[in-house]
């Protein structure tokens, strides 16, 4: 199974990554980063590893490694 991580610090949680994921498998995190914002974070089972969200995030705060 792909491994998935996302540096929540940097993320703005705009939800772009979310909208391209084919499973639905990021949500919105209850918890503030160091921006002040809810950054997203992932339910990994069922990840296909298809990278989408990894390349449409337009902070690179994503990263697979399969
Ligand atoms: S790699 Fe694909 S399936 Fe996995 S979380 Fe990202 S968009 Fe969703
Ligand atoms: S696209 Fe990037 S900045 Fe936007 S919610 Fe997803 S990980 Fe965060």
């Amino acid at each position: 199974m792909p491994r998935i991580v996302i540096e929540q610090d940097k993320c703005k949680g705009c939800l772009l990554c979310a909208s391209f994921c084919p499973k639905g498998l990021i949500k919105k995190a209850d918890k503030l980063n160091k921006l002040g914002l809810n950054p997203v974070e992932f339910d990994a089972k069922g990840c296909l590893g298809c990278m989408q969200c990894a390349v449409i995030c337009p902070d690179c705060c994503i990263r697979i490694y399969k």
